[in-house]
């Protein structure tokens, strides 16, 4: 470089452009190969939805989803279409060759697509013949990931859609999407409440944009309660050897228990079965599962089917899947493609060293009850979950998980600990080991428990969730800056129900899932007043109404649960509580509050009595 300065001073200049260019030839690359798409400006959009002529439901009713919030994000009206046309569009596209449930996103010139998986009727084996969703699916994961959207609960308080005047999507990449269960359960949250209420409707509509199986296909399985649905009080008359060794046949008019092991019972029970599959053709499974209450026979024979379960106590398991695979073995030969379902739970919920081997109709639904409640909190019981899970996945080719873990029967308002221990554990593992479906249950006091079953319709559609963090969301959208006190109450909950739960027996009782006088002195009574500093924190700090309609729905609860609290003489009642109401204030707000989503509602009304003291009776 004998030229020096000069040559130097130009070669600076020829870098200058040459690094310009770069980074033009860079940008333009990066556009074309995935453009910024401006879907909506300043108001105004040239964009269309589009499907097909012939499209399914599912597709037509995610365009119409679409339609719906991008409006209210926007203000801006798309027009679906179906017709052939160049005008640049929202593609909502069907393909059977995505998985099941699953979907794509992508850029295509100035076009966005979302492709799905709508085959009502999938021939894959891994999804066991359930309908497929997934244009409706992508959906949503474009409205949440691209226009902000949170669906926090059920109703038009519950919706969080971010303003757009400009909506600009850039995708980098396709966006893949598939749930980790084929079939996945959200129950308790007001979806099978009487009537068109609008819990009802608000509920299902929640749950569909929450991915949730249950929203469009609440009969998809079946593992309810069934014995009596098939013997008769007439059959146990004609054939006294079949009672239960315990002598209990019928109560109430309906057959309860009987012996699994006598002869003909089983053959007369699978007719029955077959009978009721062929009057109700399009019922996708039947339910085999026992009379609750686990009262099994121990005649001779049945007492060679009893072991003992890991905590010392009788397992019928062998005895319940013995009859299990006799009943499903008669219908895969009689009805071959009907599916069945049967509960492994209560006195048969812990799988047996030596298990029969069952045929592919039959779906076990692993309802551990000892994990009910917070149960999973226990060390005895969360050191064996898992291996207890892998073992029953082994036995059963289509295992269904069902729990009620973060769940209590809560009446008095009080709002239920979300438990980021149990989640991280339960449904991941569920995943890892393959499950088919879940059910989890919520509740419906939503005012207080929508954290809950937000994070665990989340989780049914991605177990790899980061339930933390996404709390910690749902509370920012919720209730605005303030949320940092809102996590810290949920903090407050979970440390005392863990404390609470290492401290109980470790051998399951029926009184261990009720928010009862033991819980109520153990968590709530103790934490109201911190639980009141972190709501008026929180109160103080929002910015909108929404905000605090949406915490005024957890006042509503936390009113309730001041008044349970005082009319036990459990909190000091010095008047100075925002959340006190004299006996006549309060008669007068929970009539007002008949007709809201805030508090626990069934047939027996807001009010529950006072707070009971082992299991729940009845008000
Ligand atoms: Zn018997």
């Amino acid at each position: 470089m004998a030229k020096g300065t000069q040559g130097t001073s130009s070669s600076i200049e020829m870098n200058h452009v040459f690094c310009f260019t770069i980074a033009l030839m860079l940008t333009l690359q990066a556009q074309s190969a995935h453009p910024q798409i401006t879907l909506v400006d300043q108001h105004k959009t040239s964009y269309v939805i589009h499907h097909a002529m012939d499209a399914p439901e599912t597709a037509k009713l995610a365009a119409l989803e679409l339609q719906q919030t991008i409006q209210k994000s926007t203000g801006v009206l798309l027009t679906i279409a179906s017709e052939p046309m160049t005008t640049p569009a929202i593609r909502v596209v069907s393909d059977g060759k995505l998985p099941h449930d699953g979907f794509e996103i992508r850029s295509a010139g100035s076009d966005i697509v979302i492709a799905g998986n709508d085959e009502l009727i999938s021939a894959r084996p891994d999804t066991w013949f359930l309908p497929s969703h997934g244009t409706l699916f992508g959906a949503m994961e474009f409205l949440e990931r691209y226009v902000g959207v949170r669906w926090l609960f059920p109703g038009e308080l519950g919706e969080d859609v971010p303003h757009h005047e400009t909506l600009r999507v850039a995708i980098t990449e396709p966006i893949r999407g598939a749930p980790a269960f084929a079939a996945r359960q959200l129950a308790g949250v007001g979806e099978s409440d009487p009537g068109a209420s609008l819990r009802r409707k608000t509920a299902i509509e929640w749950m569909k944009r929450q991915r949730l199986t249950n929203a469009l296909h609440p009969f998809l399985t079946g593992y309810g309660h069934s014995w009596d649905d098939y013997l008769k009080p007439a059959d146990m008359e004609a054939h006294p050897e079949w009672k239960s060794s315990n002598g209990e046949a019928v109560r109430k008019g309906k057959v309860v228990f009987f012996c699994t092991t006598a002869p003909g019972l089983v053959e007369l029970f699978a007719k029955r079965v077959i009978e009721t599959m062929d009057r109700n053709p399009t019922r996708e499974m039947s339910s085999i599962s026992p009379t609750d209450g686990g009262g099994f026979c121990l005649c001779e024979r049945c007492s060679k089917l009893v072991t003992t379960d890991p905590h010392g106590k009788k397992n019928h398991a062998v005895a319940i899947l013995t009859f299990y695979k006799q009943v499903a073995e008669i219908i895969e030969r009689e009805r071959p493609g009907r599916r069945l379902g049967g509960f492994v739970y209560y006195n048969y919920q812990y799988p047996p060293p030596e298990a029969p081997k069952l045929p592919d109709n039959l779906s076990l639904c692993w309802a551990p009850l000892n994990y009910y409640g917070y149960g999973l909190l226990k060390p005895l019981y969360r050191a064996e979950f898992e291996v207890v899970m892998k073992r029953w996945c082994e036995i059963t080719p289509h295992f269904y998980y069902h729990n009620y873990s973060t769940w209590m029967r809560s009446y008095h308002g009080a709002p239920l600990p979300v438990s980021i221990d149990i989640l991280k554990r339960e449904l991941p593992a569920a995943a890892r080991n393959k499950a088919w479906g879940a059910r989890m249950i919520g509740t419906n006091a939503w005012g207080a428990n929508a954290p809950i079953n937000y994070l665990v319709a989340k989780q049914l559609w991605n177990a790899q969730l980061d339930v933390s963090a996404t709390l910690d969301e749902w509370l920012q959208r919720a209730y605005g800056p303030g949320w940092k006190h809102m996590r810290q109450m949920y903090d407050e909950l979970d440390a005392r129900m863990l404390a609470h739960k290492e401290a109980q027996s470790p051998i399951y009782n029926g009184g261990q899932y009720e928010a009862n006088e033991p819980v109520i002195k153990a968590i709530y009574a103790p934490l109201f007043a911190s639980m009141e500093h972190h709501y008026r924190q929180t109160l103080a700090q929002c910015t909108k109404d929404t905000q605090r309609q949406r915490l005024a729905m957890l006042g509503d609860n936390l009113i309730q649960l001041y008044h349970a609290l005082r009319k036990a003489s459990l909190i000091a009642d010095d008047g100075k509580s925002i959340f006190h109401r004299d006996d006549t204030a309060f008669a007068t707000f929970l009539k007002e509050m008949e007709s809201t989503m805030s508090l626990h509602s069934d047939g027996q009304g807001l009010d529950h009595g006072p707070i009971w003291k082992d299991q729940y009776g009845g008000p």
